[in-house]
């Protein structure tokens, strides 16, 4: 190895290492590749076993094969249109052309005799087999180890104006001489012990050349771990920091006011209704503030869950706010609640930036004098100009539709408020423990009885005036309604909400022109659109034709068909979300589905949907198809900290990691041992590194 001395300024540059210059650094800089240490975590996105040498005469064409021999001699000749450099090597069973196109200067490279290896893609060509283009080695005397061939060989993700080989080359350098200098074990002692972890220099040289599979699964495992585990304690220890900082108003556990409560419904919770209801009283009852999320797929009835706690704060004057992303589900949340609560002997106000102003004034003035404990509306109530005298609760409904920031302000209001995150959007459960490793987590597993499955097909246009035939026909004779859905995609909304009005008015003079028909969409003005709704509301207007603002929460049981178009536009989620508006009564629905995506996994998505009506399975699915990182946006933090994870088949590490983790902050809360500074300085590290990412 060249010897280099380092200037204390630049140790780290990468543009020092062998077969790196100023070149090459800026193109690995780009791809966030800044230090030595982030080569060295730059890993492989797949491997090729090259380590069996097939026998020269058992090469068949059409396989992918490694070989190695001797060389005969080798020629360059043009073409009409290129060069090809030719060589023949041989072994013990026979000889083989390898072809190289237009790099003429391989024929200087090897000489008559030389040790090679080569792999490569057998074919026929001109009646005999030839290897094209293939990797290729010459094997040093006395030097048996190999970088690109005659092993299980690392691919690593290119860039433009960057090479497989010679990145490999950088990353066997990295790899033999700087792993050991720039990274330094910092796992405690117990835990790589107990749980028999693979040494980390080890794991990282492995990872980039492994000697054998089995090796490069243990490799693999450990720095999975580490991925778990080093953002587990990221994440808990600061949640543990902050949830002894500044406590909550305990909100006291009251099983009479829940029979009360009951009494009041018009009709029986379920088992899991009452199950979830009973797990989040006691956090509430407790001073340290709560931080949990409510989880149920769609339907399956969170809202009275979450009211229910909204009274119980009102009968310990403690004032709470339920907080939801769109001004339509605020009002029909307070059109749905407001005479529950009244029942009940509570007041409750809406709040929305939709709202007159004299109706803001006013109902600011009541939040602030304590004149009103329950509030309702959108992210206004948020906004500084309210003050509460006392908000001790805070429930957020449909929760990815807000950013972290949101709930990270919540989090820094003094007194802390208890906070109940409510989604339909089931998160797999190591993504789950992973993004919302700071919540508990409470789930609504199943839905209220009688609920009838929604039938979903995904149809093609040629058939539309047959579905919409179909839909006429059950609104006129069965007093049915349905939903028309078009996507409106931001970059794009103008155009869209065009298009959208376009349908709107060929459907009302068309194919449904014997009924009302109403628009909706995020653009419409308040007082039209409460006119709408309502008569939507009162089967007046029997189809609403709608952009995705209906996404969330709109609930209107008489609702039995959807035809949701340009499906393909949507996410998985997105597409479930909306297909659990209908099916909410007792009759039987369906939901068509007309796009036509133009990936492979486009129509994958619209098939999983035709198949199951169950979010969990859905999310799974989901993440199957998008990876981590775009399930829940980019908005969610947490993912820049995963490079190896498999978020579906790593999730027995995720749990073990959790669990260690959570072991070590109950012995060491602020990590202020001396043994665990070193873990501590690889978290700062990480934490860096992932927030100075794009
Ligand atoms: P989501 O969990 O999607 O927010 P909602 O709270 O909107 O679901 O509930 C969906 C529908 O189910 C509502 O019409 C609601 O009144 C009804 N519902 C909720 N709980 C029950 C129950 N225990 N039995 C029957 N219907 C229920
Ligand atoms: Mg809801």
């Amino acid at each position: 190895m060249a010897v280099i001395t380092f200037d204390s300024k630049n140790k780290d540059s990468i543009r020092y290492i062998k077969g790196i210059g100023p070149k090459r650094a800026e193109i690995l800089n780009r791809l966030g590749i800044l230090t030595i240490r982030d080569l060295c975590y730059f890993f492989p996105r797949t491997y090729e076993d090259r380590s069996q040498f097939l026998p020269i005469n058992t090469v068949t064409p059409g396989s992918q094969v490694t070989i190695r021999g001797t060389v005969l001699g080798t020629s360059v000749r043009p073409t009409r249109n290129m060069t090809l450099c030719e060589m023949v090597i041989h072994d013990k069973t026979g000889s083989i052309t390898a072809v190289w196109f237009n790099q003429p200067y391989l024929s200087n490279k090897f000489k008559q005799g030389d040790q090679v290896i080569l792999s490569g893609k057998a074919e026929f060509y001109q009646r005999r087999i030839q290897l094209s283009n293939p990797e290729h080695e010459i094997i040093q005397q006395g030097d048996d180890e190999t970088v690109h061939t005659g092993r299980i060989t690392p691919i690593y993700p290119l860039t433009e104006g960057l090479f497989q080989r010679a990145l490999r080359t950088v990353m066997k350098e990295v790899s033999d001489h700087y792993v050991a200098r720039e990274v330094r074990e910092f796992m405690p002692l117990t835990i790589h012990n107990n749980l028999n972890l693979m040494d980390l220099h080890q794991a990282l040289k492995t990872i980039h050349f492994p000697e054998t599979f089995q090796l490069l699964e243990e490799a693999r495992k450990r720095l999975v771990f580490d991925e778990f585990f080093l953002f587990q304690l990221s994440l808990l220890s600061k949640i543990k920091a902050s949830q002894t900082e500044g406590s909550g108003l305990p909100i006291k556990k009251n099983i009479k006011l829940l029979s009360e409560f009951k009494q009041k419904l018009p009709f029986e919770l379920t088992t899991e209704q009452e199950k979830v209801i009973d797990e989040i009283m006691k956090p509430l009852s407790q001073s340290i503030p709560m931080n949990r999320l409510l989880q149920g797929d769609v339907g399956s009835g969170k809202t009275v869950v979450a009211s229910f706690f909204l009274f119980l704060a009102a009968q310990s004057k403690i004032q709470s706010a339920l907080l939801v992303p769109t001004e339509i589900l605020a009002e029909q949340h307070f059109h749905n609640l407001s005479p529950l609560f009244q029942k009940l002997g509570i007041s409750s106000v809406l709040l929305t930036g939709g709202l007159s102003e004299e109706n803001k004034v006013a109902a600011r003035k009541k939040i602030k004098t304590g004149g009103v404990q329950i509030v309702i509306g959108t992210h206004a109530l948020l906004q500084d100009d309210v003050s509460f005298t006392q908000l001790g609760l805070v429930i957020i409904d449909e929760q990815h539709r807000f950013g972290v920031e949101q709930r990270a302000k919540l989090l820094l209001r003094k007194p802390r408020p208890h906070l109940l995150v409510m989604t339909a959007t089931p998160i797999p459960r190591t993504l789950g423990l992973t993004l919302y490793g700071d919540l508990d987590i409470s789930t609504i597993e199943t839905l209220p009885k009688g609920r009838k499955e929604i039938k979903t097909y995904w149809i093609r246009s040629e058939k539309e005036p047959d579905v919409l035939e179909y839909i006429n026909e059950r609104i006129i004779n069965g007093g049915d309604q349905a939903y028309v859905l078009y996507p409106i995609i931001e970059e794009n909304e103008k155009l869209d909400l065009l298009a959208a009005k376009k349908e709107y008015e060929r459907l009302k003079n068309g194919p449904f022109k014997k009924l009302k028909v109403g628009l909706v969409h995020g653009r419409i003005q308040k007082k039209e659109r409460d006119e709408v709704m309502k008569d939507f509301y009162a089967n007046k207007i029997r189809v609403l034709v709608a952009t995705s603002v209906i996404e969330v929460g709109v609930d209107n049981p008489n609702v039995t068909c959807m035809v949701i178009e340009n499906a393909e536009r949507f996410g998985l989620a997105q597409l479930h979300q909306m297909r659990g508006r209908i099916g909410r009564g007792t009759k039987e629905s369906v939901c068509f589905l007309f796009g036509s995506p133009e990936t492979e996994e486009g129509k994958k998505r619209l098939r999983i949907l035709t198949k199951t009506t169950n979010g969990f399975e859905i999310a799974e699915q989901d993440l199957l198809l998008r990876g981590p990182g775009d399930f829940l946006g980019t908005q969610q933090s947490g993912i820049p900290f995963f490079n190896l994870a498999d978020f579906s088949k790593d999730q027995e590490l995720l749990l073990l990691a959790r669990q260690e983790a959570l072991k070590l902050l109950e012995s060491d809360p602020k990590l202020s041992k001396q043994e665990h500074q070193l873990l501590l300085t690889e978290i700062e590290m990480r934490e860096k590194h992932a927030a100075a990412l794009p």
